[in-house]
């Protein structure tokens, strides 16, 4: 069970071995719940986010370290463990989510390198258009939602939350209201 660390970069990969292999001396249980992720991965995990079906943060496609092999979710039992070998992981000079994102482990800067990259990439692939497609959405912000290509029928029960991560992607993709 588990997902690989096979796809990591190797200074990443040899550290998340060690940290499972510390977790686990401790007595306690460790499992990776997401390493690297492909594009497709990323575009559901992150439909599922704005869906809010997603219990942790999840970065727009081409913005996440996880697709870049440069990050990994780790899931400690029991759970009250979890900051524990997250505090471990920045002792070791580590970047982790936080309270924010508990499981989410990473190389310094892998985050901030993501997002430069999905910026310089922004504009190749239409992905937006997949992810919006199937979207629930409903405030009525129809400009936002025709640029989107955003079905009407889908436009139900989108939290403010949701719609201030939509337009920043319509601001991204050259929406201006
Ligand atoms: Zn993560």
């Amino acid at each position: 069970m588990g997902a690989s660390i096979d796809g990591l970069v190797d200074e990443l990969r040899d550290a998340a071995r060690e940290l499972d292999a510390a977790v686990w001396r401790a007595g306690l249980s460790g499992r990776f719940t997401s390493t690297l992720r492909s594009r497709a991965e990323q575009e559901r995990l992150y439909r599922a986010y704005i869906s809010g079906r997603h219990p942790f943060p999840v970065a727009a496609p081409g913005f996440s370290a996880h697709e870049y092999g440069e990050a990994f979710d780790y899931l400690v039992a029991p759970a009250e463990y979890q900051n524990d070998v997250g505090q471990t992981w920045v002792s070791w000079g580590g970047e982790w989510g936080g309270a924010a994102d508990v499981v989410h482990f990473e190389l310094p800067g892998a985050s901030a390198r993501a997002a430069a990259r999905g910026r310089d990439g922004a504009g190749d692939v239409p992905w937006y258009v997949n992810i919006a497609s199937s979207l629930p959405f409903g405030l009525g912000t129809s400009l936002l939602f025709d640029f989107l290509g955003v079905p009407t029928a889908a436009r139900a029960n989108v939290s403010p939350e949701q719609l201030e991560i939509l337009q920043s992607i319509a601001r991204q993709q050259g929406f201006r209201q």
